[in-house]
């Protein structure tokens, strides 16, 4: 083997970071991960990593200078004859150098990766939608729904770690647990999931029965789901962890129930307050008389009609509304004033009318006093 300093290509007198530097630079040309298979960067990797355990120690540095190899190799760790014996001891060196403490984020360290990586094995399930059609009252009064969804929920029989026996889950040899792999591309160094355990950093050898390994099964469950009263069209409710089991620990994805509210044949929602159309006659609009009108809640409310109402005249009657779904109050129930004209009119009903006609003044028809006053300039 030659000469440490020779092995890193630098100088006698270079100084630690130089000697850093160096290591640095050839151990990623020769790190197994970018040389799969390669003895020959295998046996390199080893050498420049023993040389570097060496001179980046100060005090085996300064025996090395003075009595050579041999003095250093016995105080080495497993130094059989030629210094590192097995890879695991220039991993360890390599880590020792760059790895950190953790060593799951070496290679972010050194190739400048971002989030996650190492471990990708922790997935968060995915979230599901759902919808769901309520009808005007169930809005109106709160419901209490059971759907019925299909998820993946953690296998129980390997308690989703997807192996046979925790003996079947071993550490993956390609990226020695890492679950990143270096990849060289033209001049720039990448950073990718290990292909042979996809960047679960370990390897399930006896996959589990009831999943295929999976760690998770698909199963139909029936999740019960209150829909609060004052709920509307196009709202979503969030159901935190009612999604897919997450992965290896992960947590579970989220399930959101888009509701769809039915029209309803009577009322209309206008935000909080509720429309309905009341029809009555002339004679009721122009006599007066008392309504009840239905209202979402199982009883009736009583208006009184004045004499003299006009069309689409609204009665608001309080609290008879929606309730709001952020449990603000209620909103009341408007009651529109449609005042039907009447048709088909017998014989008798036309003499009536004909002779009311003759009666009417000025003052029975306000409205129309006012619009005549407006329109005389137009004609002068
Ligand atoms: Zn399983
Ligand atoms: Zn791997």
């Amino acid at each position: 083997m030659a000469d440490y300093y020779e092995t890193l290509e630098v100088q006698r007198d270079a100084t630690p970071e130089e000697i850093k530097k160096a290591y640095r630079q050839k151990a990623l040309k020769y790190h197994p991960d970018k040389n799969p298979g390669d003895k020959e960067a295998e046996s390199r990797f080893k050498e420049i990593s023993e040389a570097y355990e060496v001179l980046s120690d100060e005090k085996k540095r300064q025996i090395y200078d003075r009595h050579g190899k041999d003095a250093v190799q016995g105080g080495m760790h497993g130094g059989g004859a030629g210094g590192f014996a097995s890879m695991d001891e220039a991993l360890r060196t390599f880590m020792g150098a760059f790895g950190g403490q953790g060593g799951d984020s070496i290679f972010e360290n050194l190739f400048g990766g971002g989030g996650g990586g190492g471990h990708s094995a922790r997935r968060q399930g995915a979230s599901k939608r759902v919808n769901i059609t309520v009808s005007f009252e169930e809005a109106a009064r709160g419901a209490d729904k059971e759907l019925a969804i299909t998820n993946y929920i953690t296998c129980s029989a390997c308690r989703g770690k997807g192996a046979a026996s925790p003996k079947d889950i071993k550490k993956c040899t390609r990226c020695h647990g890492q679950g990143q792999v270096i990849e060289q591309r033209g001049f720039f160094s990448m950073s990718m999931a290990c292909p042979q355990c996809h960047g679960e950093g370990q390897v399930i050898t006896d996959p589990c029965k009831s999943c295929r390994g999976e760690g998770v099964v698909k199963e139909k469950q029936h999740v019960k789901i209150h829909i609060p009263a004052g709920v509307d069209s196009g709202m979503r409710l969030k159901m935190g962890g009612y999604g897919d089991a997450g992965m290896g620990g992960g947590p579970a994805g989220d399930l959101y129930v888009f509701i769809q509210v039915e029209p309803h044949e009577i009322f209309e929602r206008e935000g909080d307050d509720i429309l309905l159309d009341l029809p009555i006659s002339f004679t009721e609009a122009a006599l007066g008389c008392k309504k009840e009108v239905p209202s979402l809640f199982n009883h009736v409310c009583r208006i009184t009609i004045p004499e003299g109402t006009q069309n689409s005249k609204i009665f608001r009657v309080k609290g008879e509304g929606m309730p709001n779904v952020h449990g603000h109050g209620k909103g009341d129930l408007l009651v529109k004033i449609f005042v039907e004209t009447p048709s088909k009119l017998s014989e008798r009903q036309k003499e009536l009318l004909r002779e009311f006609s003759l009666l009417e003044s000025p003052a029975n028809l306000p409205k129309r006093k006012g619009f005549l006053d407006k329109i005389k300039g137009l004609f002068a």
